[in-house]
């Protein structure tokens, strides 16, 4: 999930890729490194810790036009300077974002050669294999190592007798690439070229790109020049900063009914119908402007939601949303499990992917499955990344739990109600606390059973309901009431509690919310 960036140009390279890491922190701060070409040689200043503290080391240390940075989320050796990117061996320094499968295999070989890596990471063999295949052809000695590879990888890659230069090749992992008129910036993710330019393109697949001051070059792996397709952002970096707000989560927590209202309002369709209670105007929805013509849901006869963590979580939702509307099956899988188990998937089954980032490798993994077994596939993608809408029940809670573990440290367990006296209920003592989630009117009865059970063995009980329920004042300590909703949309706004739940838990705790202990917002690996 690492962040990478590269530069070559007219501006001071040092303070592109430093600022550029500030940017892709969110990827990944376990460590942080830049290395870049001075006087024929490369200077290379890293440290354990977030960009910040790598900032204070490089200070005024590096003046070079050239140069890559990493801030890095680990996968393969722990979180230590040592293991911090970008690595060199011989005349290679490169920058990974990934993971390489077969790297103890390559690394028994390369010690046969009587090389032996200094860190533990996977990513220093890759600059060892390189290494050790270069002779005089960078592009060559980049495509015979990555056809050594396997596993995922975006690699910026300096060959110290190529100065100015940077080679640029991925698979699996993300990395786009914009020119001007102040030089050439390859980076993981959009924010961090946007204050150069706002057009941009995105490395295809296992193509080699080269970067020098003025201009990038791309070539297939046959040696023939490609012209990139070049794209434009067409939102704005505001929406990327924090407005205000004291940390992101709690902007992204505030942003979520204009962003359901910004996702949904212009894919519905206005139609007049006449009625018994009057109401002249109703709505449809209407996918065709983003190329999704109704014909294709006529045809399907299942659903299946694949995506991980909160999106799958989302997912949950979306199904007891489709089932109930629809009346076809649906099934929510999770991505990481659901393209190792050989689905079962054909032209009728529409496959809907969730992802927040749409960089999740699972998922993206679940989509191209699906693809090759040629059922429908739609995405739901917010590259932007506030998160909409969750839960209900089982996923509600789902959610809930999921946000205090992953900012608070404190460890919860989601549950649907009538489970607990299947075993949990056997964790229950005097003052634990329990959230009880009251959203759906039909089955509340059920609930206040649960909670009476929970209350009889000395919880705490906080419970997120809707105004119009009636419920003992004995049964909880503490009650949060939700607008009269239909129960159906309840879940969306007992999301917002328990996000705000979480937030201020993690706030009060003097938690770093934004940058929880090992974690990354957009999971790039497996
Ligand atoms: N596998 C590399 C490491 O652990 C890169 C990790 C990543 O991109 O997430 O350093």
């Amino acid at each position: 999930m690492c962040g990478i960036i590269g530069f070559t140009g007219y501006l001071d390279a040092a303070e592109v890729l430093l600022e550029g890491l500030s940017a892709l922190e969110y990827r990944g701060y376990d460590s942080a490194g830049i290395a870049c070409c001075v006087n024929h040689q490369i200077v290379t200043v890293r440290t354990a810790g977030k960009v910040a503290r790598l900032q204070e080391k490089a200070a005024g240390r590096i003046h070079s036009s050239c140069g890559i940075g990493h801030t890095r989320w680990a996968t393969h050796g722990g979180v230590s300077e040592e293991n911090a990117h970008p690595h060199s061996c011989g005349r290679v320094t490169l920058i990974h974002n990934g993971i390489i499968e077969n790297y103890h295999i390559l690394a028994e070989e390369l010690a046969k050669l009587g090389r032996r890596p200094i860190s533990q990471t996977d990513s220093e063999i890759a600059a060892m294999l390189m290494d050790s295949l270069y002779e005089e052809d960078p592009k060559e000695a980049v495509c015979q190592a990555v056809s050594r590879l396997e596993g995922s990888y975006a690699f910026c890659i300096l060959f110290s007798d190529r100065p100015g230069i940077i080679y640029c090749i991925r698979r699996g992992s993300p990395l786009v690439l914009c020119h001007t008129e102040e030089g050439s910036v390859a980076a993981s993710d959009m924010v961090a070229l946007l204050r150069y330019s706002r057009d941009y393109f995105v490395l295809p697949e296992n193509q080699i790109a080269v970067l020098n001051a003025d201009g990038i070059e791309m070539t297939a792996p046959d040696g023939t020049s490609v012209h990139p397709q070049i794209l434009s952002v067409t939102w704005d970096l505001s929406s990327a900063r924090k407005n205000g707000f004291k940390h992101y989560m709690l902007k992204e927590i505030h942003e979520q009914p204009d962003a359901l209202r910004r996702t949904v309002a212009p894919r519905l369709l206005k139609i007049s119908v006449t009625n018994e209670a009057g109401r002249p105007d109703a709505y449809l929805p209407d996918l065709t402007a983003d190329g999704i013509p109704d014909l294709i849901f006529s045809r399907m006869n299942r659903v299946v939601i694949a995506a991980c963590g909160t999106a799958m979580h989302a997912g949950l939702i979306g199904r007891i949303l489709l089932e109930r509307l629809l009346r076809i099956p649906v099934s929510v899988e999770i991505a990481s499990e659901f393209r190792y188990q050989d689905p079962i998937l054909d032209e009728q089954t529409l496959v809907i992917t969730v992802s927040q980032s749409g960089e999740t490798a699972d998922t993206i993994a679940a989509l191209r499955l699906s693809r090759e077994r040629r059922a429908v596939t739609l995405s739901v993608v917010n590259v932007k990344g506030s998160s909409i809408a969750r839960e209900s029940d089982y996923a509600l809670a789902c959610e809930g739990s999921i946000k205090l573990k992953e900012i608070t440290y404190i460890h919860s367990e989601a549950y649907a109600a009538g489970e607990l006296k299947h075993g949990t209920l056997s964790l229950i003592t005097e003052g634990v606390p329990v959230i009880a989630l009251g959203t759906q009117l039909n089955v509340l009865s059920k609930l206040i059973s649960n909670i009476k059970e929970v209350r009889a063995r000395g919880a705490m009980v906080i419970l997120i309901t809707k105004q119009e329920a009636i419920i003992e004042e004995c049964l909880y300590d503490d009650r949060i009431d939700l607008p009269d909703w239909p129960d159906l949309f309840a879940p969306f706004g007992a999301a917002v509690i328990l996000q705000l739940l979480a937030y201020n838990t993690s706030a009060c705790r003097g938690l770093d919310v934004d940058q929880p202990r090992n974690l990354a917002k957009s999971v790039t690996v497996e």
